[in-house]
């Protein structure tokens, strides 16, 4: 039998050691230690860590990139980079949004993010956005799975001709019905527009996946309607709500009764640490809040949780780097979650979460799954994400995609070791 690739040597995220993972055709064709055979590819995993791709669920490829167009978020806030967003809208064309989005896929797959759910603004009515990243998506598709969100930045109700232009996204082949009921005019009206896009995501046969609830408002009460819609509608695991940052603020006593409310819907949600510590507690003296949903309990409750990044070099985030490693650091140290557990899960957070939330079909390091994977300079899950670890070998279908030589110092220092690897800074 020849194969395609075998990958030899690796550390899978469920602690199995030593294993090497065939395949061929595009799919694993075997899993075990030792596996006797030849292939036109082998990478060697020297014992590290090999995982399924990297997963954004949550991300804004539209403006990405798009950092000092046409200037500077000078003051660093939310309302300066919706504002900003707004100046360079009317000046967006085709061929610049789709260069930023193939530039930013370039860099996702050289960090092994080969998945990403992207919100696409549909409050202009030339539509630029939607098709150019509709052609990204085509482009892109042999090495990346791009999923859009028609996304009414400005308020589904609030901005004239959103309600007709998600419509029209939505014909022209977006996959996921977006909105930002907090920002309506009214609490009644985001409201109603919980209940419209859900009514539009059941008609169509979509997903749903709203920015709900991103505020400190303690009194912000959307993800109670999208949990109630997605149960009246049986939307249930095809609905998500992004970002909940209000349940960071709300009262106790409330919370205890919405979070059964959300298990029993069914709904996902998304935390978007990198964003949301930043974007979050502005209007805050001190003691100052933090930007995070409430992810132990949602968890406890059996929520699925899943972590976006959001931003990259755009007009509310000048940080970021395609790096979902980098969103589960963060989320380890901000909302704070520490034990051995917490930390393990926010890689599977990054990883087999937000791929269910996305619907994705053969994901996943099974035997007969699509033979994607990343090797990572680490030892396990939590030692990749206290390393940002470096991706070593990604591989797409069988085939490696891109690869990042391993991270090693050299040093001078007498009576000490003249190279250092980080990794082998591993607990026993
Ligand atoms: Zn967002």
């Amino acid at each position: 039998m020849t194969l395609d690739l075998i990958v030899r040597g690796a550390t899978l995220p469920d602690g199995r050691k030593n294993v090497d993972i065939a395949a061929r055709d595009g799919r694993i064709v075997a899993i075990e230690p030792g596996i006797r055979a030849e292939a036109a590819t082998v990478v060697d995993a020297r014992g590290l860590l090999v995982s399924p791709p990297f997963v954004d669920c949550h991300f804004h490829m539209d403006a990405t990139l798009s950092l000092g167009l046409p200037r500077l978020n000078r003051s660093g806030t939310l309302l300066e980079g919706i504002a900003l967003w707004g100046e360079l809208k009317p000046l967006l064309t085709h061929e610049a949004v789709a260069e930023r989005a193939l530039r930013y896929c370039d860099l996702a797959v050289s960090q092994g993010l080969l998945a990403v759910r992207s919100h696409v603004d549909v409050c202009d009515d030339r539509l630029v956005a939607v098709e150019a990243l509709i052609d990204v998506r085509a482009k892109v598709r042999p090495y990346l799975d791009l999923q859009l969100v028609a996304f009414p930045q400005d308020g589904y109700f609030r901005s004239l001709n959103a309600a007709r232009n998600l419509e029209w996204a939505l014909d022209l082949g977006v996959d996921v019905v977006g909105g930002i009921p907090h920002f309506e005019r009214t609490m009644a009206e985001g409201a109603a527009s919980v209940t419209a896009l859900c009514e539009i995501a059941a008609k169509r046969g979509l997903m749903v996946d709203l920015h709900c609830d991103e505020s400190d408002d303690p009194l912000s009460r959307h993800v109670e309607t999208l949990a109630f819609e997605a149960t009246r509608l049986g939307l249930g695991a095809r609905a998500t709500g992004s970002h909940l940052t209000s349940m960071h603020s709300m009262d106790n006593y409330y919370v205890s009764k919405l979070l059964p409310l959300l298990a029993e819907s069914g709904i996902n949600v998304i935390a978007n640490p990198l964003v949301n510590i930043t974007l979050q507690g502005r209007h805050d003296a001190y003691p100052r809040r933090r930007g995070l949903t409430r992810i132990p309990e949602l968890r406890a409750h059996g929520v699925p949780v899943a972590l976006g990044q959001d931003c990259v070099m755009d007009p509310w985030y000048g940080l970021g780097g395609a790096d979902m490693l980098d969103v589960a650091h963060m989320a380890v140290h901000a909302v704070p979650m520490t034990s051995r557990e917490a930390m393990a899960w926010t890689f599977d957070a990054v990883t087999e979460i937000p791929a269910r939330v996305m619907g994705l079909d053969g994901y996943g390091l099974e035997v007969g799954r699509n033979a994607d994977m990343v090797v990572l300079q680490a030892a396990d899950a939590i030692e990749a994400v206290r390393l940002r670890a470096t991706r070593l070998a990604v591989m797409r279908r069988g085939r490696v995609v891109a690869r990042t030589p391993a991270k090693t110092s050299e040093l001078a220092i007498p009576g000490r070791p003249a190279t250092l690897d980080p990794a082998a800074y591993a607990p026993p």
